[in-house]
């Protein structure tokens, strides 16, 4: 398979001249965990017969590749709840080595995966809320933190690369920004503060618990002094566009402690709701049930699994070009919305 030309117009570029690069694949939306900001168990799973099979995620990835993403992560639901997954990412590693993997995960599944995903050059992003046994449990639904502290120490001990995630919950984890933040001191990681946001019909989404990053900023400067982190390319030129194209949406700061002694990682904000990044947005999204999304904020959906089924590859190529021509900006759904700015919830989307 011909490698994309990058320096060639992308067949993926949207009417605002984003070219999306990136595509977030869900593989299931089922997770051992119900995180109550994200999903509440009385909603049930999609049934099993009615997920894309691995098989027809390998030829949507294929397509897309052609199509000139280069960047490919598996989300979900939990990836590692369903039979299998480590295989399929092995073959997709083998199958397309120049392609960057990444992984978002609670991390409570990975342990006989850890290897295996050095081995790959897989990068993880660890969803981690809380450092407090039994609130963890409480936002989870399971006492499960010294599992995944254990496997989150095994990444670092084998040099995985590691993200980790925290959504910021006023009244609920804002006590444990000190804590949390802490483990970028100590650790070459970034932890990443992401605003609440107001996905879903079914959580526990509510003004009193939004927690902005204004006042994140301001609590962390109660603890640290901070250095933002600059942006920089490989070839050392300053440049935001593609620096977020390199590390994501998030702003990251150094931290200095009171000893001048400053962090291995970094401190991040996520502001997908104060401080939209729609701007720099590469991403597309394909559901467990195989339909393309375009916008995390835009419940419209673009169904390839039949198509694909029916029609074969050419016509799904089709539409993801389609898809990506219509790429909404995601802030101007949130700014007109009052409530939940889309009716399905994070795990069903892939977050
Ligand atoms: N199970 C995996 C995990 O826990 O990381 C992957 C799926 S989870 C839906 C992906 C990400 O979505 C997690 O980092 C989670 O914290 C985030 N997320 C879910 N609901 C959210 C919300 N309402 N606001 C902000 N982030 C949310």
């Amino acid at each position: 398979m011909a490698e994309p030309n990058e320096a060639l117009p992308s067949p993926l570029t949207d009417a605002h001249g984003r070219t999306v690069r990136y595509l977030r694949i869900s593989v299931t939306d089922r997770c051992n965990l119900c995180c109550r900001y994200c999903r509440d168990d009385s909603v049930p799973f999609i049934p099993h017969e009615n997920i894309l099979r691995f098989e027809e995620i390998e030829q949507i990835i294929e397509a897309a590749i052609e199509l000139g993403v280069h960047k490919l992560r598996f989300t979900g639901g939990e990836p590692f709840a369903r039979k299998g997954f480590l295989d399929f990412l092995i073959k997709i590693h083998r199958r397309f080595p120049q392609v960057a993997l990444k992984l978002t995960s609670n991390g409570t599944l990975l342990a006989p995966a850890l290897e295996t995903l050095r081995d790959i050059g897989v990068s993880v992003n660890l969803s981690l809320d809380s450092l407090d046994r039994e609130k963890y449990a409480a936002i989870t639904g399971k006492d499960m933190l010294p599992v995944v502290l254990d496997n989150m120490h095994r990444m670092l001990d084998l040099g995985i690369p590691l993200k980790i995630n925290a959504v910021a919950m006023r009244g609920i984890n804002d006590n444990e920004l000190p804590a949390l933040a802490a483990m970028a001191m100590d650790w070459p990681v970034d932890v990443r503060f992401i605003e609440f946001m107001p996905m879903g019909d079914s959580t526990i989404w509510s003004n009193n618990l939004f927690w902005p990053a204004a006042d994140i900023l301001e609590e962390a400067r109660r603890h640290w002094t901070l250095e933002p982190v600059a942006l920089r390319r490989k070839d050392g030129q300053e440049n935001e566009g593609q620096a977020a194209e390199e590390r994501g949406p998030a702003k990251l700061w150094k931290l200095k402690d009171e000893k001048g002694r400053v962090s291995k990682g970094s401190f991040g904000l996520i502001t997908s709701v104060t401080q939209s990044f729609c701007q720099s947005c590469n991403r597309l999204r394909l559901t467990a049930e195989g339909n393309l999304r375009t916008c995390l904020f835009d419940d419209r959906e673009y169904p390839i699994r039949d198509v694909m089924r029916k029609k074969g590859m050419d016509e799904v190529k089709r539409i993801m070009i389609d898809a990506v021509a219509r790429k909404p900006v995601g802030a101007e759904i949130l700014a007109a919305s009052h409530g939940p700015v889309a009716h399905k919830r994070m795990s069903a989307i892939g977050g």
